[in-house]
């Protein structure tokens, strides 16, 4: 039987979740979809959140996003367990199809699908995640103070991390597989002035070894000679890229070239009327829970202006 809902919200991190809280106070009634295989999103998989405002003594990713889903919950946003894998946006209704074999109308869609770090492949890479190995420098730099650190990566983003971890670190050493970088003239000057920043081309991390304490060392492997070297390191931070989570979105609304959704008119709407985008699938550049929370917040006040008639 086919379900009717005021809004239905696609995603269930800090954007779909504070989406929830929102509609399900404008007596929406929203329906949050968490997908069936990462229903928390992204920070589940992390332990200590220290930036998140309201929580002085930190709060662990997972006990974060629930205790969004259960203000949302209290206003009457339903969380379903299940994922959307198709959808046909074409009319006013929007219709979505679950994986588990359910048909949904809803007047009003928010996307909010996250995005993943790219990650490196190597040996370790998965072993010493959250113990040594980050994917953000905002995020986990501060519990890296005072080491020598490694940065991965050759574009702005690898550039911006070591700028930044630099404040903080002993020492920080950028490992780029080629002999030219792709960041930014700018970027790369700014990294060469700090002292406190070294750059390691023609070098790609083969292994990151550690113990119980945490990663210790990688080794690298030079892509000209193959020759292989081991470089102590007491953390190491991935920055080579992230990739949005908008696979079957991407075919309906307008995506740039990486495959971010685009939103419009310092707004949430998308290139379709009725559908709006919030969090991590916007955002390659801030990737911050409170940013997509404060995403997730704009794309239900649009929600709701729209299904009020406005304009947005
Ligand atoms: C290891 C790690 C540590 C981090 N540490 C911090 C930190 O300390 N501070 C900080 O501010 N940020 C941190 N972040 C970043 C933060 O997690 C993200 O910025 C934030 O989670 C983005 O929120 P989001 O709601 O956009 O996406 P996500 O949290 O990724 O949520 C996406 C949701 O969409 C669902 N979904 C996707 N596709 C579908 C579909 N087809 N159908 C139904 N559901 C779907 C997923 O299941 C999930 O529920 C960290 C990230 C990682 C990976």
């Amino acid at each position: 039987m086919v379900k009717q809902v005021d809004v239905a919200i696609i995603g269930a991190g800090p954007a779909g979740a504070t989406a929830g809280i929102y509609t399900a106070r404008a007596n929406l009634k929203p329906v949050v979809f968490t997908g069936l295989t990462s229903p928390g999103g992204a920070l589940v998989n992390t332990t200590d959140i220290e930036n998140f405002p309201g929580f002085k003594d930190g709060i662990s990713g997972a006990e974060l996003v629930e205790t969004i889903k259960q203000q949302s919950e209290r206003f009457g946003a339903k969380y379903v367990m299940d994922e959307i894998e198709a959808v046909d946006f074409s009319g006013t209704t929007k219709i979505l199809h679950t994986q588990l074999g359910e048909e949904y109308h809803a007047r009003a869609v928010i996307l909010a699908p996250g995005s993943k770090y790219r990650h490196l492949g190597c040996i370790g890479e998965k072993e010493f995640a959250g113990r040594g190995v980050s994917y953000c420098a905002t995020c986990d730099g501060y519990f890296f103070k005072g080491k020598d650190l490694v940065v991965v990566g050759g574009g702005d983003t690898a550039m911006e991390e070591a700028i930044y971890l630099a404040h903080m670190a002993a020492s920080v050493t950028v490992i780029h597989r080629r002999e030219n970088f792709r960041a930014s003239k700018i970027m790369l000057d700014r990294v060469q002035k700090n002292t406190n920043i070294k750059l390691l081309t023609s070098q790609v991390v083969h292994e990151i070894c550690g113990d119980n304490l945490g990663v210790q060392a990688v080794v690298l492997k030079n892509t000209e000679t193959g020759a292989l070297q081991e470089f102590k390191t007491g953390g190491v931070f991935v920055a080579v890229g992230s990739i949005p989570t908008t696979g079957i979105f991407a075919e309906h609304v307008q995506v740039d070239e990486s495959g971010y959704i685009q939103v419009f008119n310092n707004s949430s709407a998308t290139s379709l009327p009725g559908v709006f985008a919030a969090g991590d699938a916007i955002d390659p550049q801030y990737r911050q829970a409170i940013v997509a929370s404060g995403a997730g917040a704009k794309a239900a006040i649009d929600a709701e202006r729209y299904l009020e008639g406005l304009e947005v």
